[in-house]
């Protein structure tokens, strides 16, 4: 007997559908053959009248489509107001409300002069009619903050912000909404509505509960109620976003979701089920796809067993996807297999933007999602065709505000013989495509639901920013309809001729040629993706089991010299080496490594005890190096002609300075070690590598490969061995002509002493050492963001990175909200074996680093005040549970602690006084800022005396040739790794100048050839 309790059993893991990463020609050449033949003509004849409809009775100014005509987002004004759309409504303070209005509508063109035209002065006139008791005193200012009076026009921005945001929300509890769609209902009898209670992606488990009793009470209340009661068709229904409902909705949290997601899940089917609604997952990011068709299957087994009648089931496909076609036939099985009846609603999908980004960062073979809108609309059909052949097994919504689409999907239906209200329905989002469908309804058959959402207005945010960018996208059919400029015909172009031709046929580039042709992008891993992930897990599982890694001796004092003297004999032969040889060499060592990245993060798992994802780019970001200092070298090192006067050349040449000695750190026994020693090589240096005394077989694995790539034995020695005794030697030989060390600032104190120490030449030191590293955080920031940010970047790697945040200064009127949801979100890490998926944070690299980090945290448990700590139920050893402090004042903050412990300090008033503090640490190296006043942001980036600034984002993970690495003050020389300006300082530099005159006259001048 199946009970509320019984667990949903985990089974094993299979990848139900294709590889996300196809060619996309192929993908859509699939998605035409399965469309078969589609009479277009008919489609413009049926949709052109709707079109013209709509267009002969515009919708009114607050309208999305009349907001977007006036201020489109590619135009100054509409990314202002979408800024402030996102942002205002929460920020609590009225000096920090009026800088983010001022700020933003000072980038725009808003005032219209007369205050009569213009969409945010016609907003704001109604807004101030209507919140008269809002208005105080005016200010005096210039333009339209001048003449209203700064207060009053924030306050009637907010207004219009939230009138703005009413026509997206239907009403702030499911009470109002229903009221709402009662009226509605009135005018438009045969509508539905599915309510969709605002909220998405909990952080914390207490917000997910929140949004599961609003989910709860929501399905009560509608199953209560006249509009339930009917069936899954006729009835009211809602729709659910798992990510809501759980804080880790992540297949690496498989275990979780199904132990403690699915149980929630469950308690709203038992409540929508015998009351035979309509309850659809939302479709969210593509890597959340297999995990949500196994969800779906899972929960579709129970049904089967307690409620088998029931036929109002569903879930969301995003048509988008490469893998949508297979996404629909697994849903078709997954009903066969029940034998249940599902309803399926077919969307475009909301994420595109961020999809794209996304393959790009993790440098993906391809995108999972179509890079052309025509590509998406030819896949949305092939679905729909796809669907109506499955409609004994499922019944389509079919969601979109396309006119093409719609006319589409009626001829389709014809066709096929499936029927509106029995197979199928439309849907629309609330407060959209009002027009088309008041058009479409016209013949009295089309059934249409309407996706509403319910919810206050803290909630809105997420949701409205999404339906400004998806619409306001040049290409979309909305946009384009309120744009009276576009030609019927051009909006509703076949989109199965668009897809062959027409404006960027090619679609975007691919995340390898993220760089252009000169640089190839590493390779990635989507770890969610079970076959690309295979050959890591295989690698991790072959290196951690039951392997011993191999010893590296320890070199003596006398290797040293021995090892110093044969690198300083290959140097002649090295640095004389054509640049373009020493580039290829170092090129054939980062397609060597992109090539192994599988055996380097099995690797890297065993010895530095890092995670899978901490792993995957540390590797890409060696590969990295390797490219972009072989492109910089040919690019930069190359011989140089300088002007001059007739009768001479000029030419400035670089060249090795002979043997570089490069000192590494753990933390990322990889990427830094190999950073400093191919920038060393591939400048003509030959290279005393020391690696850090508890990483040296990744080292010696990277060094082989190297000499593998063509790097002679006597251009590259690898010296193991402690820092104070081989290090201090290398450093202290009279053949050191550079030195390169990444470490603490104390080691680098040392080491430029003993460089200072020495007779000879005086040679260059490129030091990159710690950092006190602040975020400031105001009270435009979304807290959301902000606990991503700072959980990211203070605990990510145990807080071993020397970019990792230790200080957060958060503002007073945000902070006990903010720290909230941290705490929340810090309860939610899994803190164990690296070896493991679900792994968040690792071990500590040894006894001594734990010793350290545990003295101080126990000392800050007697001094501060502990917000929170992450509890730890792994017995692996050397784990450290993610903690967070509170201190009273930044200047508390005396010392870096390489692990995951963080400060917080609130703050008020003068933003730019924080940063004055920051600076007074005397550290350089990274420093976040959460802020929507994008002028704040600047002027505080320029005013942090700080070598990498990252706004609204993580502070950590620098890319190569993106956001070069390093810092001023305590936190290094410079120059910055992965810079353009790094080569130099490992070259020396050599000007010639040759008479050419000096067999007696100018001849080429006489000549006429100069
Ligand atoms: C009732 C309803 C429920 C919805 N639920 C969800 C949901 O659960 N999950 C979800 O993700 N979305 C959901 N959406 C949003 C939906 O995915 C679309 O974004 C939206 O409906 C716009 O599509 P359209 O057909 O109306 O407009 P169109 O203008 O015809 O299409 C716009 C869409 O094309 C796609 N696109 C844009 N540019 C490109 C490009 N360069 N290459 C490839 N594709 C591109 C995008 O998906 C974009 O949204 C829902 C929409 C509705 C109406």
């Amino acid at each position: 007997m199946t009970t509320t309790s019984t667990p949903f059993p985990l089974p094993p893991q299979t990848a139900r559908l294709p590889l996300p990463y196809r060619d996309e020609a192929q993908v859509l050449g699939e998605a035409r053959a399965r469309l078969g033949v589609l009479d277009w003509h008919r489609v413009v004849a049926v949709a052109t009248p709707w079109v013209d409809a709509v267009r002969a009775h515009p919708a009114p100014f607050w309208a999305m489509e009349s907001l977007l005509k006036e201020y489109p987002i590619s135009s100054a004004e509409g990314l202002a107001l979408m800024r402030l759309a996102e942002a205002l409504l929460r920020v609590p303070d009225v000096e920090t409300a009026i800088a983010l209005t001022a700020d933003q509508l000072g980038r725009g063109e808003f005032d219209s002069g007369d205050g009569s035209k213009g969409l945010l002065a016609g907003l704001s006139a109604s807004a101030i009619a209507l919140s008269k008791k809002f208005l105080p005193d005016a200010e005096s200012g210039s333009g339209l903050l001048g003449r209203l009076g700064a207060r009053t026009v924030v306050a009637a921005t907010v207004r219009a912000l939230q009138l703005l945001g009413r026509q997206f929300v239907l009403g702030r509890s499911i009470a109002e909404a229903m009221g709402e769609a009662d009226g509605q209902r009135q005018a438009q009898p045969g509508l539905r509505y599915s309510y969709d209670m605002l909220g998405e992606g909990a952080r914390t488990d207490a917000d997910a509960l929140r949004y599961l009793r609003s989910y709860q009470n929501a399905i009560e209340v509608i199953a209560a109620s006249p509009a339930g009661g009917k069936g899954p068709e006729a009835s009211d229904g809602i729709s659910i976003k798992l990510s809501a409902l759980f804080p880790r909705y992540e297949d690496a949290q498989r275990e979780r979701v199904f132990a403690e997601l699915l149980p929630r899940v469950w308690t709203l089917i038992e409540r929508a089920a015998p009351a035979h609604l309509n309850l659809t997952i939302d479709a969210e990011e593509v890597d959340r796809l297999e995990l949500s068709l196994e969800l779906f299957d899972a929960l579709a087994a129970r049904i089967a067993q307690v409620y088998p009648l029931w036929r109002g089931f569903g879930l969301a496909v995003q048509a988008y996807q490469t893998r949508a076609l297979a996404v629909v036939d697994e849903v078709a099985a997954i009903a066969r297999k029940h034998q249940l009846r599902f309803m399926l609603r077919l969307v475009k999908g909301a994420y595109w933007d961020g999809e794209v980004k996304r393959a790009q960062e993790q440098g993906l073979p391809a995108y999972p999602v179509f890079t052309r809108k025509p590509h998406t609309d030819v896949a949305y059909l092939a679905c729909a065709q796809a669907l109506m052949a499955h409609r004994e097994l499922i019944y389509t919504q079919f969601a979109t505000h396309n006119a093409g689409t719609i006319a589409a999907l009626q001829a389709m239906a014809l066709q096929t013989g499936a029927e509106p209200g029995r197979h199928f329905e439309m849907q629309r989002l609330h407060g959209m495509a009002e027009g088309i469908y008041r058009e479409v309804m016209k013949d009295g058959r089309t059934a249409c639901r309407v996706y509403a959402p319910v919810g206050e207005h803290r909630d809105l945010l997420a949701y409205l920013v999404r339906r400004l960018l998806e619409n306001g996208a040049n290409s979309s059919f909305v946009h384009q309809l309120a744009d009276p400029q576009v030609d019927p015909a051009e909006l509703l172009a076949s989109p199965l001729l668009l897809a062959v031709q027409g404006p960027g046929a090619e679609g975007q580039p691919l995340p390898v040629h993220l760089y252009g042709e000169s640089r190839r992008n590493s390779a990635g891993v989507d770890l969610t993706c079970l076959a690309q992930r295979g050959p890591l897990d295989a690698a991790v599982r072959a290196t951690v089991l039951p392997t011993v890694l191999p010893t590296v001796p320890m070199a003596t004092a006398g290797q040293c010299a021995v090892a110093m003297g044969v690198l300083q004999a290959g140097f002649a032969a090295w640095s004389e080496r054509p640049l373009a040889e020493r580039a290829a060499i170092v090129r054939r060592a980062g397609d060597l490594l992109d090539a192994r990245l599988a055996e380097f993060c099995g690797l890297l798992v065993k010895e530095a005890h890092k995670t899978l994802g901490d792993c995957v780019a540390e590797v890409r970001e060696a590969v990295d190096f390797c490219r972009y200092y072989a492109t910089q070298a040919e690019q930069r090192l190359a011989e140089q002609v300088l002007p001059g006067p007739t009768g001479e050349s000029n030419v400035l040449r670089l060249h090795g300075r002979g043997v570089f000695v490069c000192i590494s750190p753990w933390n990322f026994p990889l990427a830094i070690f190999a950073g400093q020693v191919v920038a060393a090589l591939v400048a003509g240096n030959t290279v005393a590598a020391k690696p850090a005394e508890q990483t040296p077989v990744v080292a010696l694995r990277m060094v082989a490969l190297l000499h593998e790539a063509g790097v002679p034995a006597d251009a590259l020695q690898l010296l193991h061995g402690l820092g104070d005794t081989v290090g201090a030697a290398l450093v202290a030989d009279s053949r050191t002509a550079g030195v390169c060390f990444t470490g603490s600032t104390q080691v680098a104190r040392l080491i430029n002493r003993s460089l200072a120490m020495k007779d000879g030449p005086i040679v260059p030191l490129i030091a990159e050492t710690g950092g006190l590293n602040a975020m400031v955080v105001d009270s435009t920031a979304l807290p959301e963001q902000v606990v991503d940010a700072v959980v990211q970047s203070a605990f990510r790697s145990a807080g071993q990175r020397c970019s990792a945040l230790r200080l957060l200064c958060v503002h007073e009127g945000i902070a006990d909200g903010v720290i909230e949801m941290l705490k929340g979100a810090m309860a939610e890490l899994q803190v164990g074996d690296p070896a493991e998926l679900r792994c968040d944070v690792g071990p500590v690299i040894d006894d001594e680093a734990y010793a350290g980090i545990q003295a101080h945290v126990q000392r800050l448990k007697a001094e501060a005040k502990l917000l929170g700590e992450t509890p730890v139920a792994s017995a692996f050893p050397r784990l450290v549970a993610p903690v967070a402090f509170e201190l009273k004042a930044i200047g508390e903050l005396k010392q870096e602690i390489f692990g995951p412990v963080l400060h917080v300090v609130r703050w008020g008033g003068d933003v730019e006084a924080v940063v004055r503090e920051v600076n007074a640490l005397g550290y350089g190296l990274t420093f976040g800022i959460q802020t929507r006043i994008d002028s704040r942001a600047e002027r505080l980036a320029r005013q942090a005396r700080i070598g990498n600034v990252y706004v609204n984002r993580n502070m950590i993970g620098a890319v190569v040739g993106v956001q070069p690495f390093g810092g001023e003050g305590l936190s290094g020389t410079g120059p910055k790794a992965g810079g353009p300006h790094y080569l130099y300082r490992f070259c020396a530099e050599q000007t010639v100048t040759i008479n050419t005159a000096a067999a007696g006259g100018n001849a080429a001048l006489l000549a006429g050839t100069v």
